[in-house]
């Protein structure tokens, strides 16, 4: 098959013709119709990458089903049209089975190259960690099924109340997910604040009620659309210094959900979550609930995240797609085709 392989940090991918990955027991094999582009993905092809050269990588996968291993469940079948977590377990301890293989001590992800990814004509999949697409999701809808799956996880997690007042910190495809499911589960006011307002039309066009750049006085502009601070602070950004700021802008006993990944030490005065009671949350990326919903809230037309795509590209101009990321950029999901462009 051909895929968009790693060669070493700093190094653009190159298209190579390598082995089709074998399926092992409770695995199906995926022909990838799309694979979207995550920050981690750039994350993981810079220097530290715990990516080993020659490894594909790529998360963000649904594709038809090509292949299907030994001890998977007639449930599925070659043909089938599937989005996958990228995470694979032992399929049987306690987290497998509840959906959750992301704690299992087996894991192995696309994330890293540790199974072969997305990036790629084919990938291996768990059948337990997959879910069926009905026919009412495209494969553009498909493709944002795991974006989707990690604002979910993360508006779970702070337990939201109707009508509770928003902060969204960030505009990239994590505060989209954020903005798209706080809209859904009856949030009041939805506030994206961003340095720029590259991310403006399109948080809107997702559901925020109001967008505040950077240069503002976020604080009193919050105030002035929401009658007080936020009962919930989304950190979609990552970056030292931010987590310290989200905390200064929580209500009383309000929260902060932290989905971004800082891999950087970041200093904040506990005090100051101390003062207000603040609950302090973590979110890791998903569960087998959060892309079971989230197909079925795309499928039943609740959400529409399409107005995220701004790129489709083939596996021939991936590399150089992929490279113009690390500049600063208007792209938000930039979906690779390594099939062609899929009907
Ligand atoms: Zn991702
Ligand atoms: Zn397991």
């Amino acid at each position: 098959m051909k895929a968009a392989v790693f060669q070493g940090a700093g190094q653009p991918l190159v298209v190579q013709s390598i082995d089709t990955p074998a399926v092992g027991a409770g695995e199906m094999l995926l022909k990838v119709k799309y694979c979207g582009v995550c920050g981690t993905d750039l994350h993981y092809t810079e220097e530290g990458t715990p990516v080993a050269p020659g490894a594909v990588i790529g998360h963000e996968f649904c594709g038809e089903v090509a292949d299907v291993g030994p001890g998977v469940a007639d449930h599925w079948k070659v043909g089938d049209r599937a989005v996958s977590m990228p995470f694979v377990g032992c399929g049987a301890c306690a987290s497998c089975l509840s959906g959750k293989p992301i704690w299992c001590r087996a894991m192995r992800t696309h994330a890293t190259g540790q199974i072969s990814g997305g990036f790629a004509e084919y990938t291996p999949i768990g059948a337990t960690g997959s879910v069926k697409l009905p026919d009412g999701v495209s494969w553009e809808e498909a493709a944002l099924i795991e974006p989707l799956a990690v604002g979910l996880h993360g508006v779970r997690r702070a337990r939201l109340d109707a009508g509770a007042n928003v902060l969204i910190v960030g505009a990239g495809p994590v505060a989209l997910g954020v903005v798209v499911w706080a809209k859904v589960l009856g949030a009041r006011r939805i506030v994206v604040t961003a340095r720029s307002d590259r991310g403006a039309a399109m948080a809107v066009s997702l559901g925020a009620t109001d967008f505040i750049t950077g240069d503002k006085d976020v604080r009193r502009e919050f105030r002035k659309v929401a009658g007080g601070l936020p009962d919930a602070v989304f950190e979609c950004v990552g970056a030292p210094g931010v987590l310290e700021q989200c905390i200064a802008l929580a209500s009383i006993r309000g929260q902060v959900v932290v989905l971004g990944g800082c891999m950087r030490p970041d200093v904040v005065t506990p005090a100051a979550a101390m003062n207000k009671e603040l609950n302090l949350v973590f979110s890791l990326a998903y569960d087998l609930y959060d892309f079971e919903v989230a197909v079925d809230r795309v499928a039943r037309g609740v959400i529409d995240p399409s107005a995220m795509i701004t790129d489709r590209v083939d596996l021939a101009s991936f590399p150089d797609a992929f490279e113009a990321l690390r500049q600063r950029t208007h792209q938000c999901k930039v979906l690779l085709s390594p099939g062609g462009r899929p009907r």
